[in-house]
């Protein structure tokens, strides 16, 4: 059964882990739970029919329990028009498979939301990964019914506003352990860094499962 911590590493030898990876290199090995996305950073204006196809393939896959990352990120990548665009194919597959997404959102929160909304698609859970943002994007965010995801660096008083129900943790691309990334929360909320593994691999088991 999966038993889900880190909502999103990329880390390939990650355990206990959804190891976010691109289509090109995805290459499932046994006990491991993956998400298959293009990453914003990329030159995603390049992307070809053929690309897609690989990625509603790779998605199809048994481990593959979630979709991304994708998103928007305003300050690196291609222009914001190709990422909604392309952000808006990798959610419409999180819809046909039933899947959740995993959003790259930098200063990017309401042209997300925006996306999803025209394209009909408010009822794709979404995750928005690495949070760094402040408490009033975080409000709208939550309004919205995304998932925040916390990593080793936040802003706390975000945090705080985060309902437990909605919260995850994960490592990203930092080399902090997951383990580290759960006190670091637990000194914020005030409880122990197993209750927050403990929320952490809940939220991630009911988001996840189909
Ligand atoms: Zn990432």
């Amino acid at each position: 059964m999966m038993d889900i911590i880190d909502f999103h590493t990329h880390d390939l030898e990650a355990s206990r882990a959804l190891i976010s990876v691109d289509p090109q290199q995805f290459d499932p090995q046994p006990g491991k739970w993956y998400s298959v996305g293009y990453h914003p950073w990329q030159d995603v204006a390049s992307l070809t029919d053929d690309d897609f196809d690989l990625l509603g393939d790779c998605a199809r896959h048994a481990q593959v329990l979630a979709i991304g990352e994708t998103g928007m990120d305003a300050l690196r990548g291609c222009g914001l028009d190709i990422q909604a665009q392309v952000m808006e194919r990798h959610l419409r597959l999180a819809a046909d498979l039933n899947k959740p997404a995993i959003i790259h959102c930098v200063r990017t929160a309401q042209n997300i939301l925006a996306v999803r909304r025209k394209a009909g698609l408010t009822a794709v859970p979404m995750v928005i990964h690495g949070f760094r943002g402040n408490e009033h994007v975080a409000q709208t965010l939550l309004k919205a019914g995304c998932y925040l995801s916390y990593g080793p660096r936040f802003n706390p008083a975000a945090l705080q506003a985060t309902p437990t129900h909605r919260l995850l943790i994960e490592s990203d691309d930092s080399s902090t352990p997951i383990s580290e990334v759960a006190s670091l929360v637990a000194d914020v909320l005030g409880i122990s860094p197993q209750e927050v593994e403990s929320i952490a691999a809940d939220n991630a088991s009911t988001l996840l499962q189909h």
